[in-house]
């Protein structure tokens, strides 16, 4: 088949949520429709022991819990459906967020009981810095929640992004009797223990959905909706496709309800992989010559083969198993013959992709983060993957001193492979590490013991906001100990701000020094 009848196949997206919002359970449900897995409850085997064997990585089953974001990919309704999963809770990471420089569209769920939450916000800022699509799935009808015409006014608020409700609910909890599909124009009705039936508007009237129809939750539900027809945005999928605007869906992952309804529209809308910037302008998906980049390194995930596996999002062109890539940093030809894709938690080999598939590869430790691969007599780099802000910092030393080369060149190796930043202070020299989440240091400190034998010693810094700095407009004086001046591994300045407090404080006392937030 033609590329371009591949690519226009292809779904690749990851959902995005505060950890308990619902992911694992829409996840579950989303792999039942595509027939990956019998029955729900094995997306994480978390608890139930159920991979023990697997020959994951020795710190993942300390844990219990997954530090891959792995693939998972399906077929649906004609579709070559790709999720990718973006962990939460303690195993937040930076790669949380390179995942998300892979994706075509973000699926985003909101506990109607909670509203938008922390990292919510978070992973809702780098899609809006990229421009990704996304769709909103307002979770947990069933539930007393917050009121639907609330929970957008904090989308919008919050989020700074338009809303158009694609179905509108009709109470909530005990009281949840379904919903409004506004684009398939019909009722869904909810019934406790038994699956939702679909009521055309035009039959609503009929006499048999009486009873329906004169409950007062409906009525006033409907009015409702009335006045978001009225007042609120009109529905533009061009404004969905640039990330200006988000359908919004409601419904329940667990009852489930609503969530089939809320696929079909999402795979109709959601975009098939777009065409990406290089260094020697934009490569269309369909472009005859495989390329695609390295958004990810999974080190030793077999501790017997201390294997490390790069993952790949495939751009244009199509993958071979055994094909021959040119890596374009260093100009070197690498035979690409042990590829896998990742189901759930499972490896299979895989032998062709296209445009908007990832693809695990075997890393003969020649890897980056960011490196592009590509076939065909033009060399070209994708866009480099954005850093993203630190916020939990730590002061590292070796614990031996005897062993400061192995250190050195442990810290050297695992910051250009990007599984932390490196910061030295400006005074004193010294290192200091950050990360987005916790994870990030003991899968650090475990490395540097495993595969540089350097023990290491950290002294938490704690929580910070970094802000970079103009070098001209570096001022020691303006710095107190607490807030700290360092460097990047650039070179560049940053404050490490104690607080939001000191950080408005400082903005405040000193207006004319410029202050970069990476996420704005
Ligand atoms: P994750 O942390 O975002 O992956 O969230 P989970 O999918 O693990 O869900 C967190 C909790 O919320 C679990 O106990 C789920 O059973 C529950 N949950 C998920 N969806 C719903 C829903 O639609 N209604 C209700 N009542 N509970 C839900």
């Amino acid at each position: 088949m033609a590329i371009h009848e591949e690519v226009k196949k292809r779904k690749t997206f990851a959902i995005i949520s505060h950890p308990d919002a619902g992911k694992t359970t829409m996840t579950e449900k989303l792999l039942l429709y595509g027939n990956l897995i019998r029955s729900a409850g094995t997306v994480k085997g978390k608890k139930s022991g159920k991979f023990a064997t697997s020959d994951w990585m020795e710190i993942e089953k300390q844990r219990g819990i997954s530090v891959t974001s792995s693939v998972m990919n399906f077929f649906y309704e004609g579709y070559h459906v790709n999720i990718l999963d973006t962990p939460g809770h303690e195993d937040f990471s930076e790669d949380t967020y390179r995942t998300l420089t892979a994706v075509d569209s973000v699926v985003m769920i909101i506990d109607s009981t909670k509203g938008i939450e922390p990292q919510t916000i978070k992973l809702f800022k780098v899609c809006r810095m990229r421009g990704i699509p996304i769709f909103t799935f307002i979770n947990k009808l069933d539930r007393e929640g917050k009121e639907p015409l609330e929970l957008l006014e904090e989308i919008e608020q919050v989020l700074d992004i338009e809303t158009y409700p694609m179905n509108w609910p009709v109470g909530m909890g005990k009281q949840f009797l379904g919903i409004f599909d506004r684009y398939g124009k019909q009722f869904v009705q909810h019934h406790t223990n038994e699956a939702e039936t679909y009521i055309p508007y035009a039959e609503l009237d009929n006499v048999e959905h009486e009873e329906l129809t004169t409950n007062p939750t409906y009525e006033a539900a409907k009015d409702e909706l009335e006045l978001v027809a009225e007042a609120g945005d009109q529905f533009s999928l061009d404004a969905i496709l640039h990330g200006e605007q988000t359908p919004v869906f409601f419904g329940s992952a667990l009852a489930p309800f609503g969530v089939e309804l809320f696929f079909n529209t999402f795979i109709s809308m959601a975009p098939t992989p777009t065409p990406r910037k290089t260094t020697e302008g934009i490569v269309q998906p369909d472009y005859e010559d495989f390329s695609g980049f390295i958004f990810k390194i999974q080190a030793n995930m077999n501790p017997a083969h201390r294997d490390r596996i790069a993952f790949l999002r495939v751009c244009s062109g199509k993958f071979e198993r055994g094909m021959n890539v040119k890596l374009s940093r260093t100009g070197k030809i690498f035979k690409l013959s042990q590829s896998q894709q990742m189901v759930a938690s499972s490896r299979e080999t895989v032998e062709e992709a296209y445009a908007g598939d990832i693809i695990g590869i075997y890393d003969p430790n020649a890897y980056q983060i960011g490196d592009t691969l590509i076939t065909g007599k033009e060399t070209f780099e994708y866009d480099e993957l954005p850093v993203f802000p630190p916020e939990l910092f730590k002061k590292v030393t070796a614990k031996n001193v005897m062993k400061s080369k192995q250190f050195r060149k442990g810290i050297e190796q695992l910051v250009q492979e990007g599984a932390i930043q490196l910061f030295r202070d400006r005074l004193t020299d010294s290192f200091i590490l950050g990360a987005v989440g916790e994870l990030q240091y003991d899968v650090f400190k475990y490395r540097m013991q495993n595969e540089y034998n350097a023990e290491v010693l950290f002294e938490s810094i704690g929580e910070r906001i970094p802000r970079w700095l103009k070098e001209d407009q570096v001022d020691e004086s303006l710095f107190d100990g607490g807030n700290l001046l360092v460097k990047d591994r650039h070179g560049n300045p940053l404050v490490l701000f104690r607080n939001e407090f000191s950080l408005n404080w400082f903005k405040d006392k000193n207006p004319k020094i410029d202050l970069i937030d990476l996420l704005s």
